[in-house]
Protein backbone atom coordinates (compact mmCIF):
# COMPACT_ATOMS: atom_id res chain seq x y z
CA UNK A 1 0.00 0.00 0.00
CA UNK A 2 2.03 3.04 -1.02
CA UNK A 3 -1.16 5.85 -1.12
CA UNK A 4 -1.14 7.25 2.39
CA UNK A 5 -4.67 8.24 3.68
CA UNK A 6 -5.57 10.73 6.30
CA UNK A 7 -4.94 9.13 9.87
CA UNK A 8 -7.31 8.53 11.54
CA UNK A 9 -9.43 10.46 14.23
CA UNK A 10 -8.84 8.55 17.67
CA UNK A 11 -11.81 11.04 19.30
CA UNK A 12 -14.13 9.65 16.91
CA UNK A 13 -13.04 6.08 17.16
CA UNK A 14 -13.70 6.23 20.60
CA UNK A 15 -17.14 7.65 20.62
CA UNK A 16 -18.48 4.67 17.83
CA UNK A 17 -21.10 3.17 20.58
CA UNK A 18 -22.81 6.78 20.39
CA UNK A 19 -22.57 7.32 16.74
CA UNK A 20 -24.03 3.88 16.29
CA UNK A 21 -26.79 4.55 18.62
CA UNK A 22 -27.43 7.94 16.78
CA UNK A 23 -27.43 6.01 13.11
CA UNK A 24 -29.85 3.79 14.92
CA UNK A 25 -32.34 6.24 15.48
CA UNK A 26 -32.06 7.79 12.41
CA UNK A 27 -32.17 4.16 10.39
CA UNK A 28 -34.41 1.40 12.38
CA UNK A 29 -34.25 -2.10 11.85
CA UNK A 30 -31.22 -3.29 9.73
CA UNK A 31 -30.25 -0.24 8.29
CA UNK A 32 -26.78 0.18 10.24
CA UNK A 33 -24.20 -2.26 10.39
CA UNK A 34 -21.65 -2.34 12.98
CA UNK A 35 -20.35 -5.91 13.06
CA UNK A 36 -16.73 -5.95 12.25
CA UNK A 37 -17.50 -9.42 10.19
CA UNK A 38 -20.53 -8.12 8.39
CA UNK A 39 -18.60 -4.76 7.40
CA UNK A 40 -15.81 -6.41 5.82
CA UNK A 41 -18.37 -6.82 2.97
CA UNK A 42 -17.50 -3.12 2.38
CA UNK A 43 -13.63 -2.50 3.36
CA UNK A 44 -12.77 -1.78 -0.47
CA UNK A 45 -14.24 -0.73 -3.93
CA UNK A 46 -13.07 -2.26 -7.43
CA UNK A 47 -9.52 -0.42 -6.47
CA UNK A 48 -9.08 -3.82 -4.28
CA UNK A 49 -4.98 -3.50 -3.21
CA UNK A 50 -6.53 -0.61 -0.56
CA UNK A 51 -8.86 -1.96 2.12
CA UNK A 52 -10.38 -0.44 4.97
CA UNK A 53 -12.50 -1.35 7.72
CA UNK A 54 -15.40 1.43 8.17
CA UNK A 55 -16.15 2.64 11.73
CA UNK A 56 -19.96 1.65 10.70
CA UNK A 57 -22.07 1.08 7.81
CA UNK A 58 -25.46 2.58 7.36
CA UNK A 59 -27.90 2.09 5.04
CA UNK A 60 -30.66 4.86 4.35
CA UNK A 61 -34.08 4.57 1.98
CA UNK A 62 -35.46 7.42 2.18
CA UNK A 63 -33.34 10.77 1.21
CA UNK A 64 -34.98 12.18 5.03
CA UNK A 65 -32.97 9.32 6.46
CA UNK A 66 -29.71 10.85 4.22
CA UNK A 67 -30.38 14.53 4.92
CA UNK A 68 -30.52 13.18 8.86
CA UNK A 69 -27.26 10.89 8.60
CA UNK A 70 -25.43 13.72 7.26
CA UNK A 71 -26.99 16.89 9.65
CA UNK A 72 -26.31 14.59 12.58
CA UNK A 73 -22.66 13.45 11.07
CA UNK A 74 -21.87 17.52 10.62
CA UNK A 75 -23.18 18.56 14.06
CA UNK A 76 -21.38 15.89 15.44
CA UNK A 77 -18.05 16.49 13.46
CA UNK A 78 -17.76 12.74 11.56
CA UNK A 79 -16.70 12.22 8.45
CA UNK A 80 -18.68 10.68 5.36
CA UNK A 81 -17.61 8.13 2.84
CA UNK A 82 -20.43 8.03 0.07
CA UNK A 83 -20.72 4.22 -2.04
CA UNK A 84 -22.76 3.03 -4.50
CA UNK A 85 -22.13 -0.48 -5.70
CA UNK A 86 -18.11 -0.24 -4.79
CA UNK A 87 -17.27 -0.66 -8.05
CA UNK A 88 -14.98 2.18 -8.74
CA UNK A 89 -11.47 1.21 -9.88
CA UNK A 90 -10.16 4.09 -8.24
CA UNK A 91 -10.92 3.94 -5.07
CA UNK A 92 -13.41 6.45 -4.38
CA UNK A 93 -15.59 4.81 -2.20
CA UNK A 94 -12.63 3.14 -0.12
CA UNK A 95 -14.24 3.28 3.31
CA UNK A 96 -12.02 5.28 6.57
CA UNK A 97 -11.49 3.79 9.91
CA UNK A 98 -13.41 7.07 11.75
CA UNK A 99 -15.81 7.78 8.76
CA UNK A 100 -19.46 6.75 8.31
CA UNK A 101 -19.94 4.67 5.30
CA UNK A 102 -23.26 5.57 3.59
CA UNK A 103 -24.39 2.90 1.32
CA UNK A 104 -26.94 3.34 -1.30
CA UNK A 105 -28.15 0.35 -2.43
CA UNK A 106 -31.70 0.47 -0.93
CA UNK A 107 -32.13 3.38 -3.17
CA UNK A 108 -32.84 1.01 -6.17
CA UNK A 109 -36.82 2.15 -8.09
CA UNK A 110 -37.11 3.48 -10.85
CA UNK A 111 -39.61 6.71 -9.91
CA UNK A 112 -41.16 7.34 -13.06
CA UNK A 113 -40.77 7.06 -16.88
CA UNK A 114 -41.72 9.98 -19.34
CA UNK A 115 -41.35 8.84 -22.99
CA UNK A 116 -43.01 12.22 -24.17
CA UNK A 117 -40.04 14.07 -22.73
CA UNK A 118 -37.69 10.80 -23.34
CA UNK A 119 -36.10 10.81 -19.10
CA UNK A 120 -36.43 8.26 -16.77
CA UNK A 121 -36.03 9.69 -12.70
CA UNK A 122 -34.05 7.22 -10.80
CA UNK A 123 -33.32 6.27 -7.45
CA UNK A 124 -28.98 6.30 -7.35
CA UNK A 125 -28.76 3.02 -6.22
CA UNK A 126 -30.72 1.42 -9.10
CA UNK A 127 -28.35 -0.68 -11.81
CA UNK A 128 -26.97 1.51 -15.19
CA UNK A 129 -28.47 -1.56 -17.22
CA UNK A 130 -31.99 -1.62 -14.76
CA UNK A 131 -32.45 1.68 -16.17
CA UNK A 132 -32.27 -0.05 -19.81
CA UNK A 133 -33.78 -2.94 -18.65
CA UNK A 134 -37.23 -0.59 -17.72
CA UNK A 135 -37.23 1.24 -20.56
CA UNK A 136 -36.31 -1.48 -23.51
CA UNK A 137 -40.11 -2.94 -24.30
CA UNK A 138 -40.81 0.49 -25.08
CA UNK A 139 -37.64 0.70 -27.64
CA UNK A 140 -35.74 3.35 -25.68
CA UNK A 141 -32.24 2.41 -23.54
CA UNK A 142 -30.32 4.58 -21.63
CA UNK A 143 -26.75 5.09 -23.76
CA UNK A 144 -23.62 5.33 -21.45
CA UNK A 145 -22.68 1.77 -20.56
CA UNK A 146 -19.78 1.14 -18.88
CA UNK A 147 -18.74 -2.84 -18.79
CA UNK A 148 -19.56 -2.76 -15.18
CA UNK A 149 -23.45 -1.82 -16.14
CA UNK A 150 -24.70 -5.07 -14.56
CA UNK A 151 -23.52 -4.05 -11.08
CA UNK A 152 -22.33 -0.31 -11.03
CA UNK A 153 -25.29 1.95 -9.93
CA UNK A 154 -26.11 5.06 -11.65
CA UNK A 155 -25.46 7.17 -8.52
CA UNK A 156 -21.59 5.87 -8.84
CA UNK A 157 -22.26 6.78 -12.59
CA UNK A 158 -22.86 10.08 -11.53
CA UNK A 159 -19.98 10.42 -8.77
CA UNK A 160 -17.82 9.12 -11.50
CA UNK A 161 -18.90 10.59 -15.04
CA UNK A 162 -18.81 6.87 -15.81
CA UNK A 163 -18.57 6.10 -19.69
CA UNK A 164 -18.55 3.34 -22.28
CA UNK A 165 -18.45 2.12 -25.51
CA UNK A 166 -20.78 3.78 -27.33
CA UNK A 167 -19.68 7.39 -25.10
CA UNK A 168 -18.07 8.09 -28.50
CA UNK A 169 -21.76 8.98 -30.13
CA UNK A 170 -23.83 9.70 -27.62
CA UNK A 171 -21.60 10.94 -24.59
CA UNK A 172 -20.47 10.30 -21.14
CA UNK A 173 -22.80 10.60 -18.09
CA UNK A 174 -22.27 14.39 -17.64
CA UNK A 175 -24.06 14.18 -21.32
CA UNK A 176 -26.84 12.28 -20.36
CA UNK A 177 -27.80 13.67 -16.68
CA UNK A 178 -30.49 16.43 -16.89
CA UNK A 179 -31.28 16.40 -13.24
CA UNK A 180 -30.38 15.35 -9.55
CA UNK A 181 -31.70 15.71 -5.76
CA UNK A 182 -28.42 15.84 -3.59
CA UNK A 183 -28.56 15.83 0.05
CA UNK A 184 -25.34 18.45 1.31
CA UNK A 185 -23.10 17.81 3.87
CA UNK A 186 -25.31 19.70 6.55
CA UNK A 187 -28.59 17.92 5.46
CA UNK A 188 -29.72 20.45 3.44
CA UNK A 189 -31.82 18.84 -0.13
CA UNK A 190 -30.67 20.74 -3.07
CA UNK A 191 -32.88 19.80 -6.40
CA UNK A 192 -30.77 20.90 -9.38
CA UNK A 193 -31.07 20.43 -13.11
CA UNK A 194 -34.84 19.55 -14.01
CA UNK A 195 -35.86 17.53 -17.17
CA UNK A 196 -35.01 20.30 -19.65
CA UNK A 197 -31.95 19.93 -21.86
CA UNK A 198 -31.28 23.55 -20.63
CA UNK A 199 -32.19 24.26 -17.29
CA UNK A 200 -31.73 28.53 -15.87
CA UNK A 201 -29.21 29.45 -13.38
CA UNK A 202 -25.62 28.15 -13.20
CA UNK A 203 -25.00 24.44 -14.26
CA UNK A 204 -24.37 23.07 -11.04
CA UNK A 205 -25.46 19.30 -12.45
CA UNK A 206 -22.03 19.49 -14.76
CA UNK A 207 -20.19 20.37 -11.48
CA UNK A 208 -22.02 17.59 -9.52
CA UNK A 209 -21.41 14.90 -12.25
CA UNK A 210 -17.80 14.06 -12.00
CA UNK A 211 -17.60 15.44 -7.99
CA UNK A 212 -16.70 11.47 -6.40
CA UNK A 213 -18.58 12.11 -3.70
CA UNK A 214 -16.89 14.78 -2.64
CA UNK A 215 -19.76 17.72 -2.39
CA UNK A 216 -22.77 15.89 -1.95
CA UNK A 217 -24.92 12.66 -1.50
CA UNK A 218 -27.15 11.97 -4.81
CA UNK A 219 -30.59 10.50 -3.61
CA UNK A 220 -32.47 11.12 -7.25
CA UNK A 221 -31.56 11.30 -10.92
CA UNK A 222 -32.84 12.24 -14.13
CA UNK A 223 -31.50 10.58 -16.98
CA UNK A 224 -32.14 11.08 -20.94
CA UNK A 225 -33.66 7.88 -22.29
CA UNK A 226 -32.77 7.44 -26.19
CA UNK A 227 -35.12 5.55 -28.96
CA UNK A 228 -32.84 2.72 -30.29
CA UNK A 229 -31.18 2.74 -33.42
CA UNK A 230 -32.95 0.27 -36.28
CA UNK A 231 -29.87 -1.46 -36.78
CA UNK A 232 -26.29 -1.96 -35.21
CA UNK A 233 -23.61 -3.15 -37.38
CA UNK A 234 -19.42 -3.58 -36.45
CA UNK A 235 -16.15 -3.89 -38.19
CA UNK A 236 -13.55 -6.14 -37.05
CA UNK A 237 -10.17 -4.67 -38.72
CA UNK A 238 -6.78 -6.32 -38.01
CA UNK A 239 -3.62 -4.54 -38.28
CA UNK A 240 0.17 -5.44 -38.86
CA UNK A 241 1.16 -2.26 -36.19
CA UNK A 242 -0.30 -0.50 -33.28
CA UNK A 243 0.53 2.73 -35.55
CA UNK A 244 -1.56 1.79 -38.52
CA UNK A 245 -4.74 1.11 -36.01
CA UNK A 246 -3.74 4.37 -34.39
CA UNK A 247 -3.50 6.00 -37.51
CA UNK A 248 -7.25 4.49 -39.09
CA UNK A 249 -8.96 5.78 -35.37
CA UNK A 250 -7.70 9.21 -36.22
CA UNK A 251 -9.01 9.08 -39.63
CA UNK A 252 -12.30 7.71 -39.68
CA UNK A 253 -13.09 10.41 -36.89
CA UNK A 254 -10.99 12.95 -39.61
CA UNK A 255 -13.59 11.85 -42.07
CA UNK A 256 -16.60 13.11 -40.03
CA UNK A 257 -17.76 9.63 -39.52
CA UNK A 258 -18.66 9.23 -35.15
CA UNK A 259 -19.07 5.71 -35.13
CA UNK A 260 -21.37 4.17 -32.07
CA UNK A 261 -18.04 2.43 -31.12
CA UNK A 262 -14.30 2.42 -31.62
CA UNK A 263 -12.51 0.06 -29.66
CA UNK A 264 -8.62 -0.75 -30.08
CA UNK A 265 -7.16 -4.81 -28.18
CA UNK A 266 -3.27 -5.19 -29.00
CA UNK A 267 -1.64 -8.53 -29.23
CA UNK A 268 -1.45 -9.57 -25.78
CA UNK A 269 -5.06 -8.74 -25.32
CA UNK A 270 -6.21 -9.95 -28.38
CA UNK A 271 -4.56 -13.35 -27.90
CA UNK A 272 -5.67 -13.48 -23.92
CA UNK A 273 -9.71 -12.82 -25.51
CA UNK A 274 -9.36 -15.48 -27.77
CA UNK A 275 -8.64 -17.92 -25.69
CA UNK A 276 -10.76 -16.93 -23.23
CA UNK A 277 -14.02 -16.76 -25.47
CA UNK A 278 -12.65 -18.16 -29.29
CA UNK A 279 -14.89 -16.28 -31.17
CA UNK A 280 -12.56 -16.18 -33.80
CA UNK A 281 -10.05 -13.26 -33.69
CA UNK A 282 -7.06 -13.24 -36.09
CA UNK A 283 -3.74 -14.50 -33.63
CA UNK A 284 -1.94 -13.03 -36.75
CA UNK A 285 -2.32 -9.16 -36.37
CA UNK A 286 -0.54 -6.81 -34.26
CA UNK A 287 -3.91 -4.97 -33.35
CA UNK A 288 -7.87 -5.19 -33.66
CA UNK A 289 -10.36 -2.29 -34.01
CA UNK A 290 -13.96 -3.15 -33.80
CA UNK A 291 -16.03 -0.12 -35.24
CA UNK A 292 -19.57 -0.23 -34.89
CA UNK A 293 -22.19 1.94 -36.67
CA UNK A 294 -25.63 2.28 -35.65
CA UNK A 295 -28.75 3.96 -37.49
CA UNK A 296 -31.41 3.30 -40.35
CA UNK A 297 -29.71 0.23 -42.56
CA UNK A 298 -29.00 1.96 -45.56
CA UNK A 299 -27.09 4.62 -43.29
CA UNK A 300 -25.14 1.64 -41.42
CA UNK A 301 -24.71 0.11 -44.98
CA UNK A 302 -22.70 3.71 -46.07
CA UNK A 303 -20.59 3.99 -42.97
CA UNK A 304 -19.47 0.34 -43.29
CA UNK A 305 -17.84 0.79 -46.78
CA UNK A 306 -16.99 4.60 -45.71
CA UNK A 307 -14.29 3.08 -43.10
CA UNK A 308 -13.80 -0.26 -44.97
CA UNK A 309 -12.10 2.09 -47.73
CA UNK A 310 -9.90 4.23 -44.68
CA UNK A 311 -9.06 0.99 -43.07
CA UNK A 312 -7.52 -0.62 -46.19
CA UNK A 313 -5.90 3.10 -47.23
CA UNK A 314 -4.09 2.90 -43.60
CA UNK A 315 -2.65 -0.55 -44.07
CA UNK A 316 -5.17 -2.69 -42.68
CA UNK A 317 -4.77 -6.31 -43.41
CA UNK A 318 -7.70 -7.84 -42.89
CA UNK A 319 -11.05 -6.40 -42.21
CA UNK A 320 -14.40 -8.70 -41.95
CA UNK A 321 -18.43 -6.57 -41.65
CA UNK A 322 -20.45 -8.59 -39.39
CA UNK A 323 -23.68 -10.01 -41.34
CA UNK A 324 -25.94 -10.34 -38.99
CA UNK A 325 -26.72 -9.86 -35.16
CA UNK A 326 -24.88 -13.03 -33.89
CA UNK A 327 -21.66 -11.69 -35.35
CA UNK A 328 -21.86 -8.68 -34.13
CA UNK A 329 -22.36 -9.87 -30.52
CA UNK A 330 -19.56 -12.29 -31.57
CA UNK A 331 -17.05 -9.26 -31.88
CA UNK A 332 -18.15 -7.99 -29.12
CA UNK A 333 -17.56 -10.96 -26.81
CA UNK A 334 -14.07 -10.86 -26.88
CA UNK A 335 -13.89 -7.44 -26.13
CA UNK A 336 -16.37 -7.56 -23.44
CA UNK A 337 -14.38 -10.98 -22.20
CA UNK A 338 -11.02 -8.81 -22.35
CA UNK A 339 -10.47 -7.64 -18.82
CA UNK A 340 -11.58 -11.46 -16.98
CA UNK A 341 -9.10 -13.23 -19.53
CA UNK A 342 -6.22 -10.93 -18.27
CA UNK A 343 -7.03 -12.30 -15.15
CA UNK A 344 -5.78 -15.66 -16.80
CA UNK A 345 -2.29 -14.15 -17.71
CA UNK A 346 -1.65 -12.81 -14.24
CA UNK A 347 -2.49 -13.01 -10.91
CA UNK A 348 -3.17 -9.50 -10.14
CA UNK A 349 -3.52 -6.68 -12.55
CA UNK A 350 -4.01 -2.94 -12.51
CA UNK A 351 -6.57 -1.35 -15.15
CA UNK A 352 -5.23 2.11 -15.99
CA UNK A 353 -7.70 5.12 -16.93
CA UNK A 354 -6.00 7.66 -18.94
CA UNK A 355 -6.89 10.07 -22.30
CA UNK A 356 -4.91 11.73 -24.94
CA UNK A 357 -5.43 13.24 -28.40
CA UNK A 358 -6.56 10.63 -30.95
CA UNK A 359 -3.52 11.69 -33.12
CA UNK A 360 -0.85 10.74 -30.18
CA UNK A 361 -2.12 6.84 -29.92
CA UNK A 362 0.86 5.27 -31.76
CA UNK A 363 3.54 6.86 -30.08
CA UNK A 364 2.09 6.33 -26.91
CA UNK A 365 1.47 3.15 -27.47
CA UNK A 366 5.13 1.97 -28.30
CA UNK A 367 5.85 4.55 -25.14
CA UNK A 368 4.03 2.19 -22.63
CA UNK A 369 5.34 -0.55 -24.47
CA UNK A 370 8.88 0.83 -23.48
CA UNK A 371 7.88 1.17 -20.17
CA UNK A 372 6.82 -2.20 -19.95
CA UNK A 373 10.18 -3.66 -20.62
CA UNK A 374 11.98 -1.24 -18.19
CA UNK A 375 9.25 -2.11 -15.41
CA UNK A 376 9.45 -5.84 -16.37
CA UNK A 377 6.02 -6.31 -16.15
CA UNK A 378 3.39 -7.42 -19.23
CA UNK A 379 0.77 -5.22 -20.51
CA UNK A 380 -2.07 -5.67 -22.21
CA UNK A 381 -3.81 -2.85 -24.11
CA UNK A 382 -7.83 -2.21 -24.61
CA UNK A 383 -9.39 0.53 -25.15
CA UNK A 384 -11.93 3.10 -26.02
CA UNK A 385 -9.79 4.03 -29.32
CA UNK A 386 -12.21 6.34 -30.28
CA UNK A 387 -12.33 9.15 -27.84
CA UNK A 388 -8.71 8.48 -26.84
CA UNK A 389 -9.20 6.94 -24.06
CA UNK A 390 -6.75 4.59 -22.68
CA UNK A 391 -6.99 1.14 -20.33
CA UNK A 392 -3.55 -0.22 -19.97
CA UNK A 393 -3.63 -3.45 -17.87
CA UNK A 394 -0.57 -4.07 -15.84
CA UNK A 395 0.30 -7.18 -15.04
CA UNK A 396 1.64 -8.04 -11.68
CA UNK A 397 1.98 -10.70 -8.94
CA UNK A 398 1.22 -9.13 -5.60
CA UNK A 399 2.69 -12.36 -3.66
CA UNK A 400 6.14 -11.02 -5.40
CA UNK A 401 7.55 -8.05 -3.07
CA UNK A 402 7.99 -4.84 -4.59
CA UNK A 403 5.66 -5.42 -7.76
CA UNK A 404 2.40 -3.88 -6.73
CA UNK A 405 4.70 -0.81 -6.04
CA UNK A 406 6.90 -0.85 -9.34
CA UNK A 407 3.30 -1.95 -11.42
CA UNK A 408 1.70 1.63 -9.32
CA UNK A 409 4.95 3.43 -10.25
CA UNK A 410 4.45 1.91 -14.56
CA UNK A 411 0.89 3.17 -13.98
CA UNK A 412 2.07 6.85 -12.81
CA UNK A 413 4.55 6.85 -15.04
CA UNK A 414 1.46 6.27 -17.82
CA UNK A 415 -0.16 9.08 -16.61
CA UNK A 416 2.46 11.52 -16.93
CA UNK A 417 2.75 10.34 -20.53
CA UNK A 418 -0.87 10.96 -20.99
CA UNK A 419 -0.70 14.92 -19.88
CA UNK A 420 2.65 15.18 -21.40
CA UNK A 421 1.01 14.91 -24.89
CA UNK A 422 -2.15 17.02 -23.67
CA UNK A 423 -4.45 14.43 -22.20
CA UNK A 424 -5.62 14.24 -19.21
CA UNK A 425 -5.42 12.03 -16.11
CA UNK A 426 -8.45 10.08 -16.41
CA UNK A 427 -10.86 8.82 -18.47
CA UNK A 428 -13.87 7.37 -16.99
CA UNK A 429 -12.62 6.33 -13.59
CA UNK A 430 -12.25 9.17 -11.82
CA UNK A 431 -9.29 10.31 -9.89
CA UNK A 432 -10.18 8.97 -6.31
CA UNK A 433 -7.02 7.81 -4.36
CA UNK A 434 -5.28 5.98 -7.49
CA UNK A 435 -4.40 9.58 -8.89
CA UNK A 436 -4.78 11.86 -6.02
CA UNK A 437 -1.21 12.38 -5.52
CA UNK A 438 -0.98 12.87 -9.47
CA UNK A 439 -2.91 15.98 -9.59
CA UNK A 440 -0.69 18.31 -9.10
CA UNK A 441 0.80 16.90 -12.51
CA UNK A 442 -1.90 18.06 -14.57
CA UNK A 443 -3.26 21.18 -12.43
CA UNK A 444 -1.00 24.32 -11.13
CA UNK A 445 -1.36 25.05 -7.37
CA UNK A 446 -4.12 27.73 -8.71
CA UNK A 447 -5.92 25.56 -10.31
CA UNK A 448 -6.43 22.88 -7.32
CA UNK A 449 -7.14 25.78 -4.72
CA UNK A 450 -10.32 27.04 -7.03
CA UNK A 451 -11.22 23.60 -7.04
CA UNK A 452 -10.78 23.08 -3.70
CA UNK A 453 -13.10 26.66 -3.33
CA UNK A 454 -15.80 24.54 -4.69
CA UNK A 455 -15.28 21.76 -2.31
CA UNK A 456 -15.45 24.73 0.40
CA UNK A 457 -18.96 25.40 -0.94
CA UNK A 458 -20.79 22.32 -0.39
CA UNK A 459 -18.69 21.37 2.54
CA UNK A 460 -16.60 24.03 4.83
CA UNK A 461 -15.90 21.26 7.40
CA UNK A 462 -14.51 18.91 4.63
CA UNK A 463 -16.34 15.98 6.30
CA UNK A 464 -17.37 14.21 2.85
CA UNK A 465 -15.26 11.45 1.27
CA UNK A 466 -11.44 13.13 2.25
CA UNK A 467 -8.24 11.79 1.16
CA UNK A 468 -9.75 11.51 -1.61
CA UNK A 469 -8.97 13.44 -5.20
CA UNK A 470 -7.21 16.02 -3.80
CA UNK A 471 -3.89 15.44 -2.76
CA UNK A 472 -3.92 17.80 -0.15
CA UNK A 473 -7.37 19.55 1.66
CA UNK A 474 -6.14 22.89 2.83
CA UNK A 475 -9.00 24.06 5.50
CA UNK A 476 -11.40 26.60 4.02
CA UNK A 477 -10.83 29.00 5.90
CA UNK A 478 -7.12 29.36 4.44
CA UNK A 479 -8.56 29.14 1.05
CA UNK A 480 -10.66 32.49 1.88
CA UNK A 481 -7.95 34.37 3.54
CA UNK A 482 -7.21 37.61 1.88
CA UNK A 483 -3.54 38.48 1.40
CA UNK A 484 -2.81 42.15 1.93
CA UNK A 485 1.08 43.29 1.26
CA UNK A 486 1.87 46.18 2.73
CA UNK A 487 -1.33 47.69 3.93
CA UNK A 488 -2.86 47.53 0.77
CA UNK A 489 -5.85 45.60 0.48
CA UNK A 490 -7.26 44.25 -2.84
CA UNK A 491 -10.03 46.67 -4.43
CA UNK A 492 -9.50 49.57 -1.48
CA UNK A 493 -12.50 51.55 -2.72
CA UNK A 494 -15.24 48.20 -2.09
CA UNK A 495 -16.97 48.19 0.95
CA UNK A 496 -16.20 45.26 3.50
CA UNK A 497 -18.44 43.57 5.93
C1 LIG B 1 -15.07 -4.87 -14.27
C2 LIG B 1 -15.24 -3.39 -14.23
C3 LIG B 1 -15.42 -2.70 -15.41
C4 LIG B 1 -15.59 -1.32 -15.38
N1 LIG B 1 -15.82 -0.67 -16.57
C5 LIG B 1 -16.05 0.66 -16.56
C6 LIG B 1 -16.33 1.34 -17.77
O1 LIG B 1 -16.40 0.76 -18.84
N2 LIG B 1 -16.55 2.67 -17.69
C7 LIG B 1 -16.51 3.35 -16.49
O2 LIG B 1 -16.74 4.55 -16.49
N3 LIG B 1 -16.23 2.71 -15.34
C8 LIG B 1 -16.01 1.40 -15.33
N4 LIG B 1 -15.75 0.76 -14.16
C9 LIG B 1 -15.64 1.54 -12.91
C10 LIG B 1 -16.95 1.68 -12.09
O3 LIG B 1 -17.87 0.67 -12.41
C11 LIG B 1 -17.58 3.06 -12.32
O4 LIG B 1 -16.72 4.07 -11.83
C12 LIG B 1 -18.95 3.24 -11.66
O5 LIG B 1 -19.47 4.48 -12.04
C13 LIG B 1 -18.92 3.16 -10.13
O6 LIG B 1 -20.25 3.01 -9.67
P1 LIG B 1 -20.56 2.36 -8.23
O7 LIG B 1 -22.01 2.41 -8.02
O8 LIG B 1 -19.92 1.06 -8.12
O9 LIG B 1 -19.86 3.44 -7.31
P2 LIG B 1 -18.90 3.20 -6.06
O10 LIG B 1 -17.72 2.41 -6.46
O11 LIG B 1 -19.68 2.72 -4.90
O12 LIG B 1 -18.46 4.69 -5.77
C14 LIG B 1 -17.74 5.42 -6.73
C15 LIG B 1 -17.63 6.88 -6.28
O13 LIG B 1 -18.92 7.46 -6.28
C16 LIG B 1 -19.26 7.96 -4.99
N5 LIG B 1 -20.70 7.70 -4.86
C17 LIG B 1 -21.34 6.53 -5.05
N6 LIG B 1 -22.66 6.70 -4.91
C18 LIG B 1 -22.86 8.00 -4.62
C19 LIG B 1 -24.01 8.80 -4.37
N7 LIG B 1 -25.24 8.29 -4.39
N8 LIG B 1 -23.84 10.11 -4.10
C20 LIG B 1 -22.60 10.66 -4.08
N9 LIG B 1 -21.49 9.95 -4.32
C21 LIG B 1 -21.62 8.65 -4.59
C22 LIG B 1 -18.36 7.23 -4.03
O14 LIG B 1 -18.07 8.00 -2.88
C23 LIG B 1 -17.11 7.05 -4.87
O15 LIG B 1 -16.33 8.21 -4.82
C24 LIG B 1 -15.56 -0.62 -14.15
C25 LIG B 1 -15.38 -1.33 -12.96
C26 LIG B 1 -15.22 -2.69 -12.99
C27 LIG B 1 -15.03 -3.42 -11.69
Amino acid sequence: MTIAMPLPDGATIARRDAIVAALRDIVPGEGVIDDPIAMRAYDCDGLTAYRQTPLVVALPETTAQVSAILRWCFDNGVKVVPRGSGTSLSGGALPMADAVLVVMSKFDRVLDVDYGDRVAVVQPGVTNLAVTRAVEEAGFYYAPDPSSQIACSIGGNVAENAGGVHCLKYGLTTNNVLGAEIVLMDGEVLRIGGRQLDPAGLDLIGVVVGSEGLLGMVTEVTVRILPKPETARALLIGFATIEDAGRCVADVIAAGIIPAGMELMDRPAIHAAEAFVRVGYPLDVEALLIVEVDGPPAECDHLIAEIDTIAVASGAVSCRASQDEGERLGFWAGRKAAFPAAGRLSPDYICMDGTIPRRRLPEVLNRIGEMSVRYGLRVANVFHAGDGNLHPLIMYDAEIDGQLEAAEAFGSDILRLCVEVGGVLSGEHGIGIEKRDLMPVMFSETDLMHQQRLKCAFDPALLLNPGKVFPQLHRCAELGRMHVHRGQVPFPDLPRF
